[in-house]
């Protein structure tokens, strides 16, 4: 029997799993398919440090000052991504070099003025730049732009070899990986351990944790627990043909939904949230409407793209809630039995949810000054 059992192979399991590893806890987890296949495999790879624009605008300042704790997580996830290759001992093509969210008009500038000083709020470092400084820090942008906000700490990295590296060191460090295994039931022995019925046999464990992404709520309710707010939105990303380094940063916009960044092979991804749709079969597929409002948008704020070939457009399925807000914890009238769920943003703030929840597994107060009561599971 394994102290803990970890189900879902994304980020969110297997960082989880590298920690209670090396914190000396023997530990196995359950991946349905291969690891890196959902979410955690299929994302933009943006870092995100800032309150992310779409909600902070169609929620408003109420929603904001509710979601702002969550901006300690992401920047703390940032400062152990710098420190994740040499602890991994792993390339993961993390590049910090900053983040912009611009603006095309005065009124949308004023919309970052105000979610910057809830940043500010809450210790983020942001700059407001007008024109002329925006520009010369950016010279790709488009003309029509009239300022922005530049927070140094965002960036990129490779979502193809993160959770594997995070895999490969947990396992290095006496994890047991089990591929291919499907969690099909759990229930809850008379000792208080539980035992999770796969399709390769029945495995026994003292504790769970539920890291499986979109179907985490779906993982809860085997034990007859509701996660209401867990959801799963299909959307979706591009990818470009690779070309001479274009735009270092990671760049928003006020106007739409729009992410956009270049990695190290010189791909600029675009994304920011576009809705892709479910195809017959039930897997998530692109929706050519929004591929192209998400390229016009891109062409709009780097005119340079219109020019550059789209060489892939892929569909994924995104873990969110309506609220954004992580949940991290121990279900608790389900003792041992604990939730690491970071909606939206968790290739982010995969480092420091997986920390937060192996710790609080171990009954140990987490490494991490940031007050973690705001994202305990709800009872
Ligand atoms: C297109 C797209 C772009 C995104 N862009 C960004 C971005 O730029 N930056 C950012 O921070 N975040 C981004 N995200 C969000 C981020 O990718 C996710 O929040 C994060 O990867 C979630 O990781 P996870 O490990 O919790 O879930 P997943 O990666 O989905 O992993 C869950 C795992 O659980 C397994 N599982 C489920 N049910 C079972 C079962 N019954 N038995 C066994 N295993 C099971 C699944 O097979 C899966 O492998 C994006 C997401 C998408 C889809």
């Amino acid at each position: 029997m394994s102290d803990v059992i970890v189900i879902g192979g994304g980020l969110t399991g297997c960082a989880t799993a590298y920690y209670l590893a090396t914190d000396g806890v023997p530990v196995t987890l359950v991946e349905r398919s291969d690891l890196n296949t959902l979410a955690s495999g299929s994302n933009a790879g943006s870092l995100h440090a800032q309150i992310p624009h779409d909600p902070f605008i169609n929620k408003g300042e109420d929603w904001a000052r509710i979601f702002s704790p969550t901006i300690g997580l992401l920047a703390r996830s940032i400062e152990m991504w710098r420190e994740l290759p040499e602890l991994l001992g792993a390339d993961l093509e993390v590049s910090l070099k900053g983040g912009l969210l611009v603006a095309p008009n005065a009124e949308q500038m004023r919309d970052i003025e105000r979610k910057v000083a809830f940043e500010r709020e809450q210790g983020l470092k942001v700059d407001l730049l007008d024109r002329a400084a925006l520009h010369k820090l950016a010279p790709y942008l488009a003309d029509h732009i009239v300022g922005g906000a530049f927070c140094p700490d965002e960036g990129k990295a490779n979502p193809f070899l993160m959770a594997p590296a995070f895999a490969a060191a947990a396992e290095r460090a006496g994890a047991r990986i089990l591929r291919h295994t499907a969690v099909k039931a759990i229930t809850r022995e008379g000792d208080g351990s539980f035992a999770v019925a796969t399709n390769r046999g029945v495995l026994k464990a003292a504790r769970i944790v539920d890291a499986a992404g979109a179907e985490t709520g779906d993982i809860a309710a085997m034990l007859g627990i509701e996660l209401a707010d867990v959801q799963g939105f299909p959307i979706q990303v591009s990818a470009t043909e690779q070309v001479g380094a274009l735009v270092p940063h990671l760049v928003y916009f006020t106007g739409e939904k729009l992410t956009l960044k270049q990695n190290g092979a010189g791909t600029i991804l675009i994304g920011g949230g576009w809705p892709a749709r479910y195809a017959r079969h039930g897997n998530p597929v692109a929706d050519p409407d929004s591929l192209a409002r998400n390229l016009a948008v891109a062409v709009q704020v780097v005119p340079a793209l219109a020019d550059i070939r789209i060489v892939r457009t892929w569909a994924a399925i995104v873990n969110g809630t309506d609220d954004w807000k992580p949940i991290l914890g121990e279900i608790q009238g389900m003792p041992g039995f604990f939730v690491n769920f970071f909606p939206w943003m968790g290739f982010t703030a995969g480092p420091i949810a997986a920390r937060i929840v192996a710790s609080l597994v171990q009954g140990a107060t987490p490494p991490v000054d940031v007050d973690l009561r705001p994202f305990l599971p709800k009872q």
